[in-house]
């Protein structure tokens, strides 16, 4: 119950396992071609969107992002909710971009106001925000940041590796430019895929580049012949794909869209409050202030005197894993659950997990009431 790699479907592991395909094969470009029309839907984008599936993680969508529509002295903007804002900045100095940050309180996102006033401060060409932050669970709004920024004239770039599926993200009606995000996460499948939306204008801008980006791979334009071949079903070669993996997403994407996007963003927040409600009858508060809570996982603080290392481990032993802290803040103090894409579905594996943090607190010497937890979620569950 990690934040990803997450559990995923029975259907989504078939279609990973199989002989790998050949880049040319019949199921691959079906596969692919599928996916690619998929994302465009799932991201809520316009037609005129160019959806990206590449190899690697999370951080090579971030790196593309960023190598495709940064040029060496460029000023951009971002908003500093946690861990991977910081790696964006990291990402974007790198490029040679003139980073100015709004850094936002830990455990929220600035309020619309902040953001407006902060880039009418600057001249940027780019406005970077986290959608989920791992580390602290903070949920950030993208609506007014992405209507503020196309205000503006300004291209706005969305990290949604821990949201997209799981956290209402609508690309077009938004007015969004970039939405990324990675496979392992709430899309459902293993690790290795990096994926993107990228809209008319920020292709414009990369078109419209003086140079071309200092790294071949995750130069876009060098996968635009690729995708734009696969959505006719033709086969087409820049770098091997990962075609296992596509299958997989093609499968996950499958069962996506026959739940339907809405209701599966609608499960994932009432699963959430479910298991704040249950966290909350163990005695837990979490980072993330009311109203920042995000839908995909839980950032819990542990009681004083417990420590982290000792209660994932105790939690370990009841037979299910959780992630530490990650944020410098909370690394010491808190501990993160997953709850995103199949999982949800899956109300034992839940209260499996709500019993196990309950019994690891009583190995602590807590006096902490299991079935009273579990009681707590399963009404929140039907409510
Ligand atoms: N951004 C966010 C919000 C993430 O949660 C992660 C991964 N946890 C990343 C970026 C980086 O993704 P990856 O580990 O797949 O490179």
């Amino acid at each position: 119950m990690i934040p990803g790699p997450i559990e995923i479907s029975p259907t989504v592991q078939q279609a990973y396992s199989v002989p790998p395909p050949g880049h040319r094969s019949e199921e691959l470009k079906e596969a692919f071609g599928a996916s690619i029309e998929a994302l465009r839907e799932v991201f809520r984008s316009s037609a005129d969107t160019q959806p990206f599936i590449v190899s690697g993680s999370g951080t090579v969508a971030m790196e593309m992002a960023v190598m495709n529509l940064v040029e060496p002295g460029d000023s951009v903007m971002v908003i500093d909710t946690g861990f991977f804002s910081k790696r964006m900045i990291g990402i974007l100095e790198r490029a040679g971009a003139k980073v100015a940050v709004l850094e936002a309180e830990v455990g929220r996102a600035p309020d619309p106001d902040e953001v407006e006033n902060f880039m009418d401060r600057g001249d940027y060409k780019i406005v970077f925000a986290t959608h989920v932050d791992t580390s602290t669970a903070v949920l950030l709004d993208p609506e007014p940041v992405a209507k503020a920024a196309r205000a503006r004239g300004i291209l706005s770039v969305f990290d949604g590796v821990c949201a997209a599926v799981g956290e209402v993200f609508r690309m077009e009606e938004w007015g969004a430019d970039l939405y990324l995000t990675a496979s392992q996460k709430a899309i459902g499948c293993p690790p290795g895929l990096g994926l993107m939306a990228v809209g008319p204008r920020a292709l414009a801008a990369r078109r419209n580049r003086s140079r071309p980006p200092a790294a071949s791979f995750v130069d876009w334009e060098n996968w635009l012949g690729v995708h734009e071949a696969y959505e006719k079903r033709l086969p087409s070669y820049y770098a091997t794909p990962a075609t296992n993996l596509i299958m997989a997403l093609s499968a996950s994407l499958n069962e996506i869209r026959g739940a339907g996007l809405d209701t599966i963003w609608r499960q994932h927040a009432r699963v959430a409050e479910a298991l704040r409600a249950a966290w909350a009858s163990l005695g837990f508060t979490w980072i993330p202030q009311t109203g920042f809570e995000a839908s995909t996982l839980s950032a819990l603080i542990v009681p004083q005197g417990v420590r982290v290392s000792k209660l994932t481990e105790r939690i370990a032993r009841r037979g299910v894993i959780v992630a530490g802290g990650i944020h410098p803040q909370y690394r010491e103090r808190s501990f993160r659950v997953g709850h995103m894409g199949w999982a949800i579905s899956q109300a034992p594996l839940l209260e499996r997990t709500i019993r196990a943090i309950a019994l690891a607190l009583q190995d602590e010497g807590h006096s902490v009431d299991a079935e009273i937890a579990v009681a707590a979620f399963r009404d929140g569950r039907t409510s």
